[in-house]
Formats: structure tokens, C-alpha cells, sequence
């Protein structure tokens, strides 16, 4: 006797974010078949957020010409503190009111099938190295550097965890024991120096000593000031804007040269939103790497930018489900 001929699956992956949710459905080699992307309205709170979750997973599916039952499984990825093993967001800094929140055996419920939690800065990390930046390499580091700094250690071809799942935690290197408090509650952490938010409130003290009428102005015309408002002023020429942003530079410069000799990366690939600014940001890292670096670990290394852009997260999902328990 012969059976019908085995249905292909699909996969669904999600990118859940403060501002907006990005779903995708996929084949197993990683071809996008479908797409949605939505604001989170975060403001609404969870249970709305679950529903808008499960809708833009639905019309992704309905955009690849599939429904529900063409699934295999489904993978989240989401910022904040969250315990993949039982599928729950413990806490999300930027989606107010998620304490514990099961979104695994919600989605499943309503999906039908399997579905799997991730850190999305780890999602990524594996997302650049399966299909972006990283193919083919077995020693990376990825490192998202936007509001915050996190990151991916792949430590021969595998994703490394570390004991309790707190591995690579990039941003919370200690770089100088005296600077500015971190989110974290510890001093002086690479984020407090070179994340998106020190780089603004660097910009904020500079504007406040009437550092820079420039920074001011379009401070003042946006309504707020970011990190991006800053490396604006510093591509219109403003000198101490700039030097903000090298200094960031400076200090990621100086976590690069420690990642290099402990784990002898074959490549650090920069995301995130930073990464945009490009050079005036990434040569003084670099450079401070080269100084500081073990020659024997520089030799190996390249620094590369990150290729999937906000994709990296979804596929990142895409590449743990097809792999399964290998990750
Ligand atoms: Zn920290």
C-alpha cells in the first residue's frame, strides 16, 4: 500500500518588537514565501499584542497562498528576559505590562502547532550566520548595536549558551569601572558607553552645556533627541557631535579587542541600528581593536556588517526550527 504523498510544511516566524511585529513564513532552505509586517501597539497590552501576533502570522500564510494546516511550527523571537524552555516572555522593557506572559502555548493553541521562544538578539546571531553575513564561518560574533547592545556567540558551528542561557551578553562587558550606571545596575558596561542611548544622552549633556547649537536645532525640529538625531549633526559637520560618536566607537573598539582574545572570532558582524553610521562609528573600533588586540587573533578576524537587516531575527527563528534541537 501506498500513502499519499507527505503534505510539505512550512515554517512561521515572528520578530515581536517594542514598535512593531514581523512575521514571516518560510520553506525549510530559507525562501520567504510570505510576509506581514504591523505596528505592536504595545499600549494596548499583552492580550491584544497575542492577537495581533496570531493575525499577522495569518495574513503572512494567506500572502504565501498557504493556511493554517501547510505549518510545521512556528518560532517568536522577542527582547527581554525570557524563558525559552516553557515558551514565556518573563519581562519586555519596551512592552509595558508583559510579566510572564505564556505566548508559546498561547500561539499554539491558536496555530495548531509547535511554537518556540528566542531571544531576539540571539535569533539574529544565528539568522546573520546561516543566511547572512556569516555563512560558511564557524567562529562569529554578532553584536546588534541600537538602544541597547546584544549579541550571538556561534563557538564552532554551534550556538553557545552558556550554563543557564545568559552567554553573550555583549554589551554588559565591564569597560570602565568608574563610567556611567547601566541598565544593568553595574557601572560602566560597553552599552552605558556605546549604545544608542548613551550616544543620545551624550548628545543631551552636550546640548545642555550649549555644546552644540546644530544638535539644538534638530533636536528641537524632531522632538526629541536619539542616537540617530546625533549622527546626523555629525554628518552635517558638527565637531563635538562627531566626537560623541567616535567615542562610542573608541569603546566598542576596546570590547572588540577583548571578544578577539578570548573567543579568536573568525568574524564580528555589527547590526542593529548604528551600524548605519558606518565609519565614522566603525573606524575608531576598529582601529582601537587593532591596538589592543593579541596579533595572533587579529590576524584572523574581519569585521563585517550585518546583511539581513530587520530580517535577521525572523530568519534566525527559520534556521532554529529547522534545525531543531541542534541549536
Ligand atoms: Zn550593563
Amino acid at each position: 500500500m501506498t500513502g499519499a504523498p507527505r503534505k510539505k510544511k512550512y515554517l512561521g516566524a515572528v520578530d515581536l518588537g517594542g514598535s512593531k511585529i514581523l512575521s514571516v513564513i518560510a520553506e525549510d532552505d530559507g525562501r520567504r514565501l510570505g510576509e506581514d509586517r504591523r505596528s505592536t501597539s504595545a499600549e494596548e497590552g499583552p492580550e491584544l499584542v497575542l492577537e495581533r501576533v496570531v493575525g499577522s502570522l495569518e495574513e503572512a500564510l494567506a500572502k504565501a497562498g498557504l493556511q493554517q494546516g501547510d505549518l510545521a511550527a512556528v518560532g517568536i523571537c522577542s527582547p527581554g528576559p525570557c524563558d525559552i524552555g516553557v515558551g514565556v516572555i518573563c519581562s519586555a522593557p519596551n512592552l509595558p505590562g508583559w510579566q510572564d506572559v505564556p505566548i508559546c502555548r498561547y500561539v499554539e493553541e491558536r496555530m495548531g502547532v509547535p511554537t518556540r521562544l528566542e531571544n531576539d538578539a540571539t535569533a539574529a546571531a544565528v539568522g546573520e550566520h546561516v543566511y547572512g553575513a556569516g555563512r560558511g564561518c564557524r567562529h562569529v560574533i554578532y553584536m546588534t548595536v541600537s538602544t541597547g547592545i546584544g549579541g550571538g556567540l556561534v563557538i564552532d558551528g554551534r550556538l553557545y549558551r552558556g550554563a543557564t542561557g545568559v552567554a553573550a551578553e555583549l554589551g554588559h562587558m565591564t569597560i570602565d569601572p568608574h563610567g556611567p550606571v547601566c541598565g544593568c545596575g553595574n557601572r560602566g558596561c560597553l552599552e552605558a558607553l556605546a549604545s544608542g542611548t548613551a550616544i543620545a544622552a551624550r548628545g543631551e549633556e552636550l546640548v545642555a552645556q550649549g555644546g552644540s547649537a546644530l544638535l539644538a536645532k534638530l533636536a528641537q525640529e524632531q522632538g526629541r533627541l536619539t542616537a540617530e538625531t546625533v549622527a546626523q549633526a555629525a554628518g552635517q559637520g558638527d565637531i563635538a557631535c562627531q566626537d560623541i560618536i567616535r567615542r562610542a566607537g573608541y569603546y566598542l573598539g576596546i570590547g572588540f579587542a577583548s571578544y578577539l582574545n578570548i573567543f579568536n572570532p573568525e568574524l564580528i558582524i555589527i547590526g542593529g541600528g548604528l551600524a548605519k553610521v558606518g565609519d565614522l562609528l566603525l573606524a575608531p573600533a576598529r582601529a582601537e581593536m587593532e591596538a589592543r588586540a593579541m596579533p595572533e587573533a587579529l590576524k584572523a578576524v574581519q569585521l563585517k556588517l550585518a546583511e539581513l537587516g530587520d530580517h535577521a531575527g525572523v530568519m534566525g527563528m527559520v534556521a532554529l526550527l529547522r534545525e531543531g534541537a541542534t541549536a
